[in-house]
């Protein structure tokens, strides 16, 4: 069989490897599940002496290959248009998007470097499938150094519609390229839908089903969502119910209900949203007061980029504010903790709160809003109250929906999530669990490299 071969910006460190890996080193992991093969990227690493190395280790079912950048390429490339410019588009959020040309050519600069360090490990028959939006133009640049390997991209964000993708400049550059793979996979159906209106409207390309034809190259555009390993998170979170740690948190809540919310601290994560709309529930319910327990873990990340800094200032000032107006001597409204917890031990405080509270403006799928439902306890399990703009809000139909913008909205979805009955729990958490057991981790591998063999 083919080998795989996986380019994503960052390669996980081996040590990282299980239980404390992000969301997508879980996904490329699972990739190799069932074909060897070779991860390429970034090692994390900036160095600015001499000629970059690009470094082999062989593991047990893939190698790992990397390389580091120069400052300058992880300031244009990663810092700036990775970071500043594509994510917010990405997310929706052309307030926060930052541009500059310069930041565009480190872009095109770094894409290139990928390429040219990646081909000489290349075989004529791997497969090639590439992560992520730091990677958009790879493929063009494969090609144009002659090579004819079939090669797949997979978004882990959302795709906007047409008119807001044209807020940065080089849209109709990312589209063309993005038809150099045979394959272009989306979180949801919305997102590839989005990209399907910009072939019609922008590129006057032309979609038959799946296959769309624009600037003269045919490629598949499907969603796979991407999921978890259910079972194994069910059971990381019955094991980690015996850990010391969850027995404190128990014993910490003395009989208090629990929300509990986890992300990396990102303007697109909607906290601030979250942290007022918990002060309105505990305004107009004061029965809650003293009785209910909001623990948001949010550990920082790209602190390189001004906005990051900025959120994590406005919600250091909203969780004292609650905390001061409305703290009692044993009782703290929020417990807001700016630290990162393995899976399995997250596996157990999810388990342990009666609500999953997970409310982004918009994110391409959620990883954790899945995780939650499935470390619930069958017979008494919590429920989720879920953003409609999360991608996850497509397969999680028994979640409590809730708009993240709508703050009164979010606090009724909460008030109804502490008072639900032990019956509709029960059913939607069934009714959850049956979809994340259909569509696992496992099958959306399958999909896409089967999308991808057929192309
Ligand atoms: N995560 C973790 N420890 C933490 C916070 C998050 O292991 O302290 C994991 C979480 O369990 C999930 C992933 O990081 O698997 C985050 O994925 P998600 O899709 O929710 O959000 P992203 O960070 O990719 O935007």
């Amino acid at each position: 069989m083919s080998r795989l071969v996986v380019v994503s910006n960052r390669v996980a460190p081996v040590e990282e490897g299980k239980a404390s890996a992000g969301g997508l080193s879980v996904a490329v992991e699972e990739a190799f599940a069932k074909t060897e093969g070779l991860w390429f990227g970034w090692n994390g690493k900036i160095e600015n002496n001499g000629p970059i190395r690009v470094t082999v280790e062989e593991g047990k079912r893939f190698a790992r290959a990397t390389m580091p950048l120069s400052r300058k390429d992880y300031n244009d490339f990663y810092v700036g248009y990775a970071n500043s410019t594509l994510w917010p588009l990405l997310h929706y959020r052309l307030n926060v998007m930052q541009y500059s040309r310069a930041h565009a050519e480190g872009y095109r600069r770094v894409n290139e470097l990928y390429a040219n360090h990646l081909a000489p490990l290349l075989r004529p028959d791997d497969l090639i499938w590439v992560h992520d939006y730091h990677l958009f133009v790879l493929g063009r640049e494969l090609k144009r150094m002659g090579l004819e390997n079939r090669m797949g991209f997979f978004l882990h964000t959302p795709f906007p519609p047409p008119d807001m993708l044209r807020a940065c400049s080089e849209h109709e550059e990312i589209v063309r390229a993005l038809f150099d793979y045979d394959v272009i996979g989306f979180q949801t159906e919305n997102d590839a839908r989005n990209l399907l209106e910009y072939v019609r409207r922008l590129s006057g390309g032309t979609v038959r089903g799946n296959r769309a034809t624009a600037f003269g190259k045919t490629a598949r555009v499907q969603a796979f969502p991407i999921s978890i390993r259910p079972d194994e998170m069910a059971e990381a979170a019955e094991k980690a119910m015996r850990s010391n740690r969850a027995r404190q948190l128990v014993r910490s809540l003395g009989g208090k209900q629990l929300i509990i919310g986890v992300e990396r601290l990102d303007y697109s994560k909607g906290l601030d949203k979250r942290f007022a709309s918990y002060e309105r529930l505990l305004t107009n319910y004061p029965e809650n007061r003293g009785s209910v327990t909001l623990m948001q873990i949010a550990p920082p990340s790209r602190g390189d980029v001004q906005s990051y800094r900025e959120i994590r200032q406005v919600l250091e000032g909203m969780a004292g504010h609650i905390n001061g107006q409305f703290a009692e001597f044993d009782w703290v409204p929020i417990r807001y903790l700016n630290k990162s917890y393995r899976r399995d031990v997250l596996a157990g405080f999810f388990r342990i709160a009666q609500v999953g509270y997970v409310t982004p403006l918009r994110d391409g799928m959620n990883l954790v809003a899945k995780e939650y439902v499935a470390s619930q306890d069958p017979v008494d399990p919590g429920v989720l109250v879920l953003s409609e703009f999360a991608g996850a809000a497509a397969e999680l139909d028994g979640a409590v929906i809730v708009n993240p913008f709508d703050e009164e909205g979010m606090m009724e979805g909460l008030q109804t999530a502490l008072r639900m009955p032990l019956g509709d729990r029960i059913e939607r958490y069934q009714s959850m669990m049956a979809v994340l057991r259909k569509n696992d981790l496992q099958n959306w591998r399958r999909r896409f490299l089967e999308a991808l063999r057929g192309a």
